[in-house]
């Protein structure tokens, strides 16, 4: 298959990996911050294959995960008091464990929870069922977010007047900033995430070079992808250069899809955002602007902040900040498994919990 064959040859994987050690002579720290580069990184055993001086981190790159404890306890809330509202959500959310129930088992419960593989598929609930409130659970990065704005958009120029948006939206880079900040480790460049800054373009990451003197390559998901993006920045490491750079060129561009941005500014504005595990990041979240207050879930119902109260025992905030791997977690493969998860991390198809549990205890 075009664009994915050619990614995954053995041969070139190897002639680079080979590059890699060559080339390679300090002790580094480099963060992945997608979940999907988290997947296919543990998927190909890409960790394993690097000499033992680069160290590859896992950071807080799957949306789910890092929606935090009093958002989950907040969405269960609100479900368990609006009976008569249908909740529409991705697939991920369901099985998120809150303080005391998850999305999944309040459906089992009664509520009308349903999952939409797209926001689209909310607005078709609210087009067949107009008697009926649509409140669609929006969480996910500056990926998702345009689809989210161009709905809402569909539905004010079909005068749609039953659906409604709760923006949990993340925005990344903020995100980034923040690990910078904290100093609670030692990050000498990062792997960016390709779908990403596919709509927000390369240059989102400038100030990371400038402000912090580390390096960027953007990279996309196949194995070649990664291990070429990780050659680019061990490159850039052992040259000293602090550049941003893009490995996915055939899709990511300086500037990212000026249209998405558009869009999603047009019904979107940065908010303030509690993450799981970082806590409260300034700018890293959206709201929704108030030319679309009539379609903002949060003006339409009351709904209170929820709990915020980790799972016990869980360590998805430390997982989440890369400063410990999953098998350090007391309760992974123990009591947490993909089939009876404690934690978000676990749950999720780009939780780091997940991958490891998936690929690493095979390994
Ligand atoms: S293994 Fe489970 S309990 Fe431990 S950090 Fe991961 S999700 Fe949380």
């Amino acid at each position: 298959m075009k664009y994915v064959d050619e990614f995954r040859k053995r041969e070139e994987a190897q002639g680079l990996l080979r590059k890699i050690r060559e080339i390679s002579r300090r002790e580094v720290s480099i963060m992945e911050i997608c979940g999907t580069h988290t997947h296919s990184i543990s998927k190909y055993g890409v960790r394993e294959a690097l000499p033992p001086n680069i160290r590859l981190i896992s950071g807080p790159g799957c949306p789910v995960c890092v929606t935090s404890a009093a958002d989950v306890n907040r969405l269960l809330d609100f479900s368990r008091s609006r009976r008569d509202v249908v909740i529409a959500t991705f697939g991920d959310m369901m099985k998120v464990p809150g303080s005391s129930s998850s999305l999944q088992e309040e459906k089992a419960r009664g509520g009308d929870i349903r999952v939409v593989y797209s926001p689209l598929g909310a607005l078709d609930i609210a087009r067949e069922d107009t008697g009926r409130e649509v409140v669609l659970f929006a969480v996910g990065f500056e990926t998702t977010v345009p689809t989210v704005a161009a709905t809402m958009l569909a539905a004010r120029e079909e005068g749609l007047k039953n659906f409604s948006v709760l923006s949990l939206h993340k925005l990344t880079p903020p995100a980034m900033r923040a690990l910078m900040d904290t100093g609670e480790i030692d990050i000498d460049g990062f792997i960016c995430p390709g779908h990403v800054t596919a709509i927000i373009g390369a240059g989102a990451y400038g100030f990371l070079a400038t402000e912090y003197g580390s390096p960027c390559v953007v990279a996309g998901f196949e194995p070649i992808d990664a291990i070429m993006g990780i050659y680019m920045l061990v490159r850039q490491l052992e040259e000293g250069r602090k550049d941003i750079e893009i490995e996915y060129d055939r899709v990511v561009t300086w500037d990212g899809n000026l249209k998405a941005q558009e869009v999603m500014r047009s019904v979107f504005e940065p908010a303030d955002s509690l993450w799981r595990g970082i806590g409260n990041i300034p700018g890293s979240g959206l709201r929704i602007r108030d030319e679309f207050a009539d379609m903002d879930a949060e003006k339409r119902f009351s709904i209170p902040p929820g709990e915020d109260a980790e799972p016990r025992g869980c360590k998805c905030g430390s997982v989440l900040k890369g400063l410990i791997t999953p098998d350090a977690c007391p309760l992974f493969a123990k009591a947490c498994t993909p089939e009876f998860p404690i934690g978000p991390c676990m749950v999720s198809s780009e939780g780091t919990c997940a991958a490891f549990f998936k690929y690493r205890r095979a390994a």
